[in-house]
């Protein structure tokens, strides 16, 4: 994308994360990789119902400034997200009321219930809490990147990302949707998981048709648990000890057997 571009879609983005609520004051900050490497963000200190083309940062992906407006301190969070993900180019962190109400809840947005939102943006782990702007947060994070096109940053806000920054926002906005529903299914009853065999078919039917790549799959999230898909990448274990911030373990069918076996072996 070029400059002008991704300058004009800043604004727009951050009136539209103003006007929803997802941020107020100065919170909240977005960011675009240009096609050349370097990075277009929100300045520090600002509204981002009140930002103008002409008064965005530029950095490189180090976050050195190449322009006379300092980035957001926040940053460093997006600068992960591009180094881990090739295919990313922007970066939405807000703090929307329902998301961060499972953030400040410990609770991931992991629950099978609702059937566009395992088809187009997959479950939303909770990266454990990290002091904002620092490394902590960004330790945190790591291990949950490649998996997940948004996390959770417990007590604290969201983050979401893609190959554009309309492709962010709307992942923003699902996952600000899904806590929403989510949170309304509790006060009328609880909500209903899909099925085991309706969560495999939706996870097929979105990796046919591009919607997300199997590296979309976490056996961490809870989608995967009961269907006979896993995960092809190897650093599962990171990503399961970081997305229990609701004390919950999360194993897959040949660890809970060989758990079990153990325990027999011990008993005998
Ligand atoms: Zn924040």
């Amino acid at each position: 994308m070029d400059e002008q571009t991704a300058r004009r879609e800043i604004v727009r983005v951050g009136k539209l994360m103003y006007e929803r609520s997802y941020v107020v004051s100065s919170d909240g900050n977005i960011s675009v990789r240009l096609d050349d490497g370097r990075v277009v963000a929100t300045p520090t200190q600002t509204g981002k119902g009140r930002m103008t083309e002409d008064g965005l940062a530029v950095t490189d992906l180090e976050g050195k400034p190449l322009n006379d407006r300092r980035a957001s301190s926040e940053l460093a969070m997006h600068l992960l997200i591009y180094r881990e993900r090739e295919d990313v180019r922007a970066v939405c962190h807000a703090h929307p009321p329902n998301g961060s109400a499972f953030a400040v809840a410990g609770l991931a947005i992991d629950r099978p219930i609702l059937s566009e939102v395992i088809l187009t943006l997959g479950c939303v782990p909770l990266a454990e809490y990290g002091t904002p702007s620092t490394q902590e947060l960004t330790d945190a994070m790591r291990p949950l990147v490649k998996h997940h096109n948004a996390l959770l940053m417990a007590n604290h806000g969201a983050v979401a990302y893609g190959a554009d920054l309309w492709q962010a926002w709307d992942r923003l906005e699902t996952l600000e949707h899904t806590a929403k529903i989510a949170i309304l299914s509790r006060v009328l009853g609880g909500s209903r998981n899909l099925s085991p065999d309706a969560i495999e078919k939706l996870i097929n039917v979105r990796e046919a048709s591009g919607y997300l790549g199997e590296g979309a799959r976490c056996q961490a999230c809870g989608y995967l648990h009961e269907t006979n898909l896993a995960c092809p990448t190897g650093d599962r274990t990171a990503v399961r000890s970081q997305s229990n911030g609701a004390g919950r373990i999360s194993l897959s069918r040949e660890e809970l057997v060989e758990l079990l076996s153990q325990a027999a072996r011990l008993n005998e």
